[in-house]
């Protein structure tokens, strides 16, 4: 017989991983970054309206140090380039980002250049959202997509993201 044939109804059994990915998904904080007109979506997701605080990440914080989300809303200009990096530095681990519209993704209509053609060029992207403005349904949905890869990640350090991590630095060498 197994252990849960043995356990009374009721107890739930998981493990650590588990747990953690469950918390870790349930408090994302993400960092008060708007760089352009996506911003205005991502500032109307946290409203009345689409509730993003029924995930339990309705308090976007001003301090990096405080945030575990980086939703990169808008285009990046080469100048805003090192202090997004810089940001990206100060939130402690575990962090993720969001490529938010197709100009934080590729660089957009905006192929010239002034604009950073991809944001993952400066730091490891997690996940990436299309359209231009996503609309607040979109980035909801990219959060909930984040949140599963979240839950599904592991505890120590991802090996995928150090090596992604590593790239982007010597890109900006
Ligand atoms: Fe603006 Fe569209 Fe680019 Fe978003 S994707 S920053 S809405 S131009």
């Amino acid at each position: 017989m197994g252990i849960e044939e043995k356990l009374p109804s009721g107890v739930l059994l998981t493990t650590v991983e588990g747990l953690a990915g469950y918390f870790r998904k349930a408090s994302l904080w993400p960092a008060t970054f708007g760089l352009a007109c996506c911003a205005i979506e991502m500032m109307t997701s946290g409203g009345p309206k689409y509730d993003l605080a029924r995930y339990g990440m309705e308090v976007f914080r001003a301090s990096p140090r405080q945030a575990d989300l980086m939703i990169v809303a808008g285009r990046v200009s080469q100048k805003m380039a090192p202090v997004l990096r810089q940001i990206y530095d100060q939130m402690p681990e575990p962090k993720w980002v969001l490529a938010m519209g197709v100009c934080a993704s590729s660089g957009g209509m905006f192929n010239n250049y002034a604009i950073v053609q991809g944001v993952d060029h400066i730091v490891p992207v997690d996940m990436y959202l299309p359209g231009c403005p996503p609309r607040p349904e979109m980035l909801i949905d990219a959060i909930l997509k984040l949140h599963d890869k979240i839950q599904g990640g592991s505890l120590g350090v991802n090996a995928e993201r150090e090596e992604v991590a590593e790239e982007t630095a010597a890109l900006r060498q």
